[in-house]
C-alpha cells in the first residue's frame, strides 16, 4: 500500500495528536540528541541535523515515495516551523524547557 504523507503531517484537534507528538519528541529528545554528537564527533555544527534529516528522508524513498512528494511534504513542513520560529521570535525568543 502506498505511503499517503499528507496523513502523517495533519494535525488532529485531539491533545494526542500525533503530529504535535512527533514534533515534541524531535525538538526535545532529537535536537539535542543531535547538538551533543556534532560536538563530541568535532563535526561542523548542524552538520548531523542536515545529512540526518536526508538520511531519515531516504527511508522514505527507500519505501517508493517518489521523490517530488517527498520535496513538497518537506516543504510543508518547512513552511510550518518557519511560522513557528517567527511567532516564537514575537513571543520573545524559543520557549525554555517546556514539556
Ligand atoms: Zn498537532
Amino acid at each position: 500500500m502506498p505511503i499517503d504523507l499528507n496523513t502523517l503531517i495533519e494535525h488532529d484537534a485531539s491533545d494526542e495528536c500525533p503530529v504535535c507528538r512527533a514534533q515534541n519528541l524531535v525538538d526535545l529528545a532529537l535536537l539535542p540528541a543531535v547538538a551533543a554528537w556534532e560536538m563530541r564527533s568535532e563535526l561542523p555544527h548542524l552538520s548531523i541535523a542536515l545529512i540526518g534529516a536526508a538520511g531519515l528522508l531516504s527511508a522514505l524513498l527507500e519505501e517508493g515515495v517518489p521523490r517530488d512528494d517527498v520535496e513538497a511534504t518537506l516543504s510543508r513542513l518547512l513552511d510550518d516551523y518557519e511560522q513557528q520560529i517567527a511567532e516564537n521570535e514575537v513571543m520573545g525568543g524559543p520557549p525554555q524547557g517546556t514539556a
